[in-house]
């Protein structure tokens, strides 16, 4: 469905695979360790729709330039189809359509009442002034007008996309519905009805996963190495409050590289992306490496937060951290995870680790449905323990059947689903 960009044309098959390649042989081999029936992960490798929309935009110079959106909707048995909205120059039906799988799982494993979505333009956001965004914006908001609402369809920030983003979303939307509808999208400012605590959720869940997984394999934080590829929000917040908690976190890298320090980094004192764009490299440091060595560094902990599809099957076998803890979204493909799992490193998936986001992006929605906001304290202390409840469900199928994490995510999720699917029936 997809044409390879330039930069992925030289790549092997294996770093070709679409987000729902992977996505669809995660879901078969998932269904290979669960007793469900067949016809509903047949229901489950399919979307229920994928909805493309033109979304044009008048340039500053008074032109007018036509860009592609999308919204997959992939399941809602357990409640309206949540996840992000993207703008990136790669986004397609295919791409969105595998993410909004995996928020299908990211939101059973946490035991959300939510189902998968994702959605997005395919646009350099670089590329656009504020004014124009905010046009962009707007324009797609009401071009997705019929497919979103807050019993529908609830998108939520996502690469290239901010809390700014959500709140031109939100006043489009509310603007033509005639009132105001806070709970159409979520990770929406604060002043507007976001949550506190939203904008770290899941760079703090990826800690929280790594801190588990530390002690899950006899280690303390306080004696353990980190290295997170990608300082944006999910990368920043999760190195810095594992060096809170002790760590010490030897490298950090943006696009440009990384930055390596074996005694360990102050953190909170390099910016992130949303600081400063791209200023991971202007740090001192006594040491600066490529962006993708940052990937095979002997380090205990290493968690990807960037981009997806970086781990691959021709560095899998470089990977020299002990424990591996997805912060971005897919960033290790079908055949890497293999070669991972052959090497006895554990991964602790995408779904779990990063899924701090979508759990307070529910705890958002209720705030926004009883019209009543709860303190930071309230929103971390129920996101640790949303955490813990989940970590714990997925632990007790790793220690039970020996599964890869990822397997063990996938049983949790698809186990609740196919409960719900199974339920309620197949209509008609
Ligand atoms: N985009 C985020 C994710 O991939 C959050 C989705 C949400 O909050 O709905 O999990």
């Amino acid at each position: 469905m997809t044409t390879p960009s330039p930069e992925t044309e030289s790549k092997s098959e294996d770093e070709l695979d679409s987000a729902l390649v992977t996505a669809r042989r995660q879901l078969e081999r998932a269904a290979t360790h669960v007793d469900v029936d067949p016809g509903v992960v047949e229901r489950l490798k399919h979307p229920t729709r994928v909805q493309q929309v033109s979304v044009p935009l008048e340039r500053e110079d008074g032109s007018v330039e036509v860009f592609t959106g999308y919204r997959a909707q992939h399941d809602d048995v357990r409640g309206p189809y949540k996840g992000g909205l993207r703008y990136h120059p790669e986004v397609s039906a295919e791409e969105c359509t595998g993410l909004s799988m995996w928020m299908t799982w990211k939101c059973a494993v946490m035991d959300l009442p939510f189902g998968g979505g994702k959605g997005g333009i395919a646009v350099d956001p670089k590329s656009l002034s504020e004014d124009e965004t905010e046009r962009l914006t707007r324009r797609f908001a009401e071009e997705l007008r019929d497919a979103v609402g807050p019993t529908k369809d609830v998108p939520a920030p996502d690469m290239g996309t901010d809390a700014q983003t959500m709140a031109w979303f939100m006043d489009a939307y509310s603007m033509q519905q005639g009132e105001t509808i806070p709970g159409v999208v979520t990770g929406k400012p604060p002043v507007i009805g976001g949550s506190y605590g939203r904008e770290e959720a899941p760079g703090r869940s990826t800690a929280i996963a790594a801190r588990e997984a530390i002690q899950y394999y006899d280690r303390e934080v306080s004696a353990t190495t980190v290295a997170v590829q990608g300082f944006g929000s999910v990368g920043a917040n999760a190195a810095r409050l594992l060096e809170d908690w002790g760590a010490t976190v030897v490298a950090v890298s943006d696009v440009n590289g990384a930055i390596y320090d074996p005694d360990g980094l102050d953190t909170h004192a390099i910016p992130t992306h949303e600081e400063e764009p791209e200023a991971v490299l202007e740090q001192d440091a006594p040491e600066t490496l490529g962006n993708e060595d940052i990937l095979e560094l002997d380090v205990d902990v290493l968690i990807p937060a960037a981009v997806g599809n970086v781990i691959t099957a021709e560095n899998a076998d470089a990977i020299e951290a002990d424990i591996v803890v997805e912060g971005a979204n897919g960033p290790t493909t079908f055949a890497a995870d293999t070669i991972l799992e052959e090497r006895g490193v554990p991964v602790i998936p995408d779904i779990l680790a990063n899924a701090g986001g979508v759990t307070v992006s529910y705890f958002e929605w209720l705030q926004d449905i009883n019209r009543r906001q709860w303190s930071l304290e309230r929103v971390n202390e129920e996101l640790e323990e949303h955490m813990l409840d989940a970590w714990d469900d997925v632990r007790e199928e790793v220690d039970a059947a020996g599964l890869t994490w990822r397997d063990a995510a996938y049983v949790v999720a698809l186990s609740r689903i196919a409960e719900a699917k199974e339920t309620r029936g197949l209509w008609p």
